[in-house]
């Protein structure tokens, strides 16, 4: 290596999960499929290359089959989107047509496929009937296993990790994540995300240290590179010099003591100055997390987000595999609340199975409850789960991306029948459990007086809220300044959305990354919501905060702040009530 490779670099990205690690990089390299170079075949090679090509479709064939094989049971009937995935590998217009330009052209097989793939998806995404648009997502779902047996590329090797490190991606979608055997992470670095981008969620709850957004880390980065990771600062190290390493020990070592002070209190019940008892609850994404919310002193799950369940599996999980993870989470918890989110996938965390992932804007697509309406026996499997598993402990169901008064009163309507249905077959079942939803795009906020007379609570998603509102892509980097949680127009919107609630008798919960910032917890109290739900590790810190507000002063503090006009200005107001609030311990 040369003196340029090996020495120290310091780059500047986004803290988005607090911590130091120091250790080796492992680089997600996606680029085998993605970068596809084009050479001649020599005529006298032509017939060896086509070879070449047979072998990687009947590899990806016979790979296809052993999923089907090894599908549980329960899914076998939905074994024909597979086998639809097989037919269309032998397809002529993508078998045939690749073979033919092999031959015609004289260039290699990766190239050819990828010439025939991206001729197919203009083909099909011109045609009118949307069905067949939609093959377009499955010709390259094929396409992909036969380039990557071309390319010798190894299609989930962040499934295979097997010694601590520090993964360095461009970014990480759910389903890459959820493939990762999280505990041999050590930190995460990646070109794209943010704050609020799943990854950035998943390593905060998970208390991975993580910078994301560093642009073109990947390319800075080789495997084994020695890495130091500031998620507090929002800072890594390629090549750190031996001063450094002492300098970041050092700063480890305050962290940890800071942190340890502070997950001390975790255990105290969250009560203001003047005795209100705030609920500070966790928000999970895998049933494995409930441990942490216990260990961080949680008072039950204020969001359990269901959707990495269907992830990354070419098949939905059937209704006792649901019921059976639900009620181990239940179980636990017990006798405080766990709210469960019916699934909210697409928009950002688009699964395998269905091809919305060509959807041209999926945040504003088939996302939440939509897709959930529309797919009827997806969503009546997950609420029967959902219902059985009420019966062993305190649930609550939460309806995530509602954003019209019709769908609500759908949702219920069909849990109903979820329960009808239950009580006709004799199974145990809690009809009674709370019913909520996501306060998370401005046209419920906006109606939230007529939303509160159909619902138990309501749960503020801030993340949505805010990127609805603001306009601003939540993981997207090049906007990330514009995503502030104390812009005057949230801040109001809470407003109307909390008054309205009260004035109706529903409870307002807010389960946003910004109810785990404790800087924010004067403002949530002062209006006038009693449930902040957080990535379980800031538990502690909101606890110790709201120990140190009084509502009164915080209301007052809220008449102040809405007569300003921008988000900076908020956090002077803030500032100037709570200043002393804001040090470290
Ligand atoms: C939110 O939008 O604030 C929220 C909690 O939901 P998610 O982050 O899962 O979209
Ligand atoms: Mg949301």
């Amino acid at each position: 290596m040369s003196d340029k490779e090996t020495r120290e670099i310091t780059l500047k990205g986004i803290g988005a999960s607090p911590g130091i690690c120091i250790g080796k990089a492992y680089l997600v390299d996606k680029a085998g499929v993605d970068v596809v170079k084009k050479y001649a075949i020599h005529e006298s090679d032509l017939e060896k290359e086509k070879n070449r090509f047979r072998i990687a479709v009947k590899k990806a064939k016979d790979d296809l089959h052993a999923l089907v094989e090894n599908s549980h049971e329960d899914f076998r009937e939905h074994a024909d989107i597979l086998e639809t995935h097989v037919a269309l590998l032998k397809d002529k217009m993508l078998y045939g047509k690749t073979i033919e330009t092999i031959e015609k052209e004289g260039v290699n097989a990766e190239w050819a496929l990828r010439k025939v793939v991206s001729d197919l998806q203009t083909l099909f995404r011109r045609m009118p009937d949307a069905y067949l648009r939609e093959r377009a997502a499955d010709v390259v779902h094929v396409s992909d296993p036969i380039m990557r047996n071309l390319m010798g590329a190894d299609p989930a090797n962040v499934k295979d990790i097997d010694k601590r490190v520090i993964l360095v991606a461009a970014d990480l979608s759910p389903a890459e994540t959820s493939q990762i055997q999280l505990e041999r992470i050590m930190g995460f670095v990646t070109d794209l995300g943010g704050m609020t981008s799943h990854t950035g969620i998943i390593a905060r709850t998970l208390e991975i240290p993580a910078v994301l957004g560093l642009d073109d880390v990947t390319r800075r980065v080789q495997n084994e590179d020695l890495l130091v990771v500031d998620g507090t600062r929002g800072e890594m190290v390629i090549h750190p010099v031996e001063d450094t390493l002492v300098r970041f020990v050092r700063r480890r070592m305050a962290y940890e003591v800071r942190k340890a002070t502070i997950m001390r209190g975790g255990h105290f019940p969250a009560q203001t100055l003047d005795g209100v008892t705030v609920q500070v609850m966790g928000n999970i994404e895998l049933p494995e997390e409930v441990v942490s919310v216990r260990d961080h002193g949680g008072d039950g799950i204020g969001l359990y987000r269901t959707e990495f369940q269907y992830l990354s599996r070419p098949l939905f999980p059937s209704e006792s595999e649901l019921f059976e993870k639900y009620r181990d989470v239940v179980e636990v918890m017990a006798p405080q609340p766990v709210t469960i989110r019916t699934l909210d996938i697409n928009g950002d965390k688009a699964i395998a199975r269905h091809s919305e992932t060509t959807e041209k804007n999926p945040a504003l697509g088939l996302r939440g409850i939509r897709y959930c309406l529309k797919e009827a026996d997806v969503f009546k499997t997950q609420i029967r789960a959902i219902l059985r598993a009420a019966a062993f402990g305190n649930v609550r169901i939460l309806f995530p991306m509602v954003s019209t008064y019709d769908e609500i009163l759908e949702a219920k309507r069909m849990l109903d029948e979820a329960a009808e249905s239950l009580d006709r077959e004799g199974a145990k079942f809690d009809r009674n459990v709370a019913i909520g939803m996501m306060i998370e795009v401005p046209s419920v906020a906006i109606m939230a007086d007529i939303m509160a007379k159909e619902v138990d609570f309501f749960s503020i998603g801030t993340n949505d809220l805010i990127q609805y509102t603001l306009a601003i892509d939540r993981g997207n980097r090049h906007v990330s300044h514009l995503y502030q949680p104390l812009h005057p127009a949230i801040i109001r919107m809470l407003r109307q959305v909390s008054d309205a609630a009260r004035e109706n008798g529903v409870g307002v919960f807010i389960c946003g990354e910004m109810a785990g910032e404790p800087i924010h917890a004067p403002v949530l109290l002062g209006l006038g919501m009693t449930e902040l739900s957080m990535n379980p590790q800031s538990i502690p810190s909101v606890k110790r905060m709201v120990r140190s507000v009084n509502t009164e002063d915080a209301r007052e503090m809220i008449t102040d702040i809405l007569r300003e006009a921008t988000a900076e200005g908020v956090r002077r107001v803030l500032q100037a009530a709570c200043g002393d609030l804001m040090r470290d311990p």
